[in-house]
């Protein structure tokens, strides 16, 4: 019997009515002859509520206590869910992360997984269960309760999808699949037919939060077959697939932005060896992920600026290491600017066309954007930009490399 993983995002879930709905289509699959798991996120906004009830408390509550907390999003709606399913008539089961066997790191609100017992996943599946897994959530080896980073229930569909062995792992959300860029920002953005692992995880891990980064990297490692689609329709979705030689022919397919980056520049630090290093390896032992880096010189070569980004939720903590540092080292001042964003243009294409970042720059220009800091790979040019002009460079860079036409 082929067996099927759906996830529901927060909106597909975010209110009684619309966990009916829900329970509707899993009980439609269900009929056709799939064995189904289930994976719920907390009903929308539910999230960022607990978050904020918190931080009325303390400004940096532990993260043990949060992760507490945020889990009970999810136990919510997977109980909620699967009395809506039984209410249809097909018997359903929920389960926590901890009864799932969601064994994680201790990295308590981004915790990794390592491994999924699953066992009464299985044992239910096979009673002729409806299973329903409360997304986001983990248990360490010492029982401690885990969550897994913002859109955390992605992961925990494509882990247990790859665990129990899934023909199929389907992302329901609030759009109809992945589009050539937000299409709540650009109308005119595309849906993608399909779209490879390595350009997914390019799209997530610059900003695009249809899929959570890691689960497209989950997904890739464990060759799990991903679909994204519409909880409000049946119009097909977009696979992630491997990659493949059409797809090698389109030198851009799509553009991101990230609105949830800080930049930091360390003003006039003396220029000599070993200053970056310094730097940079007390931010790292913070548990602080830099992204992009520029190194200034000032013209008698005496000084350096030095920026940085990192994640928008970790300014606080980076300000203070940065703070430290810059003072250990002689630098004048650290300034530090969170309305910025970052936009980036995707495309597996872009190993072997020329022109994309040169032709990005000149967009940006003749839109009167100013780029503030810049960085490349294989697959992708970003650049930091103003935030207020982050919906204008992501419309005229999908106009400008022609995404709305169709290729593949
Ligand atoms: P869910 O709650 O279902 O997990 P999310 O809000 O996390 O949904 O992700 C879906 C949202 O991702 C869409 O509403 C859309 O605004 C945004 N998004 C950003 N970039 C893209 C893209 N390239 N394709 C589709 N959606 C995108
Ligand atoms: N509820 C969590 C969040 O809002 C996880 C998820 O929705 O995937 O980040
Ligand atoms: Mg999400």
């Amino acid at each position: 019997m082929p067996l099927i993983v759906q996830k529901y995002g927060g909106t597909s879930v975010g209110s009684i009515d619309r966990i009916k709905n829900v329970a509707e289509r899993v009980v439609r699959t269900a009929g056709q002859g799939n064995k189904v798991v289930v994976v719920v996120s907390a009903m929308s906004g539910e999230t960022d509520k607990l978050i904020s009830l918190a931080s009325q408390l303390s400004a940096a509550p532990s993260e043990r206590e949060m992760d507490m907390l945020l889990s009970s999003g999810e136990r919510v709606t997977s109980a909620l869910t699967a009395m809506a399913i039984e209410a249809l008539g097909q018997k359903a089961r929920s389960f926590t992360g901890r009864q799932a066997g969601i064994i994680t790191d201790r990295d308590h609100t981004k915790a990794k997984i390592e491994r999924i017992t699953g066992n009464r996943i299985r044992q239910a599946l096979d009673e002729g269960y409806v299973v329903v897994l409360a997304g986001f959530q983990g248990i360490t080896e010492t029982e401690d309760v885990t969550t897994l980073g913002r859109g955390g229930s992605d992961l925990s569909a494509v882990a247990i999808a790859s665990a129990v062995n899934a023909d199929l792992c389907e992302i329901y959300t609030d759009v109809d699949g992945v589009y050539t860029t937000d299409p709540n920002i650009v109308p005119e953005a595309r849906k993608l037919e399909k779209i490879s692992y390595e350009e997914m995880l390019e799209l997530a891990s610059l900003g695009a939060k249809v899929l959570q980064t890691r689960s497209v990297e989950f997904a890739m490692k464990y060759r799990v077959p991903v679909v994204v689609r519409s909880s409000f329709n049946d119009n097909p979705g977009t696979l992630v697939v491997e990659e493949d030689k059409e797809m090698e022919n389109v030198v851009v397919s799509g553009i991101a932005y990230d609105k949830n980056q800080a930049k930091m520049t360390v003003v006039n630090v003396p220029d000599k060896p070993g200053i970056a290093a310094t730097l940079f390896k007390a931010i790292a032992d913070a548990n602080i992920v830099v992204d992009m880096i520029v190194q200034n010189i000032s013209s008698d070569g005496k000084f350096a600026d030095i920026s940085f980004t990192v994640p928008k939720t970790d300014t606080r903590k980076a300000l203070e290491v940065t703070e430290a540092i810059a003072k250990e080292l002689g630098a004048e001042r650290v300034d530090k600017r969170d309305d910025i964003s970052k936009i980036s243009v995707i495309g597996v294409g872009m190993r072997t066309h020329s022109g994309v970042a040169s032709k990005m720059f000149q967009t940006l220009a003749a839109n009167n954007i100013n780029i503030a800091m810049i960085s490349t790979s294989e697959i992708k040019v970003s650049c930091v930009i103003d935030q207020k002009y982050t919906e204008l460079a992501a419309r005229v860079l999908h106009e400008v490399f022609g995404l709305a036409e169709a290729t593949h």
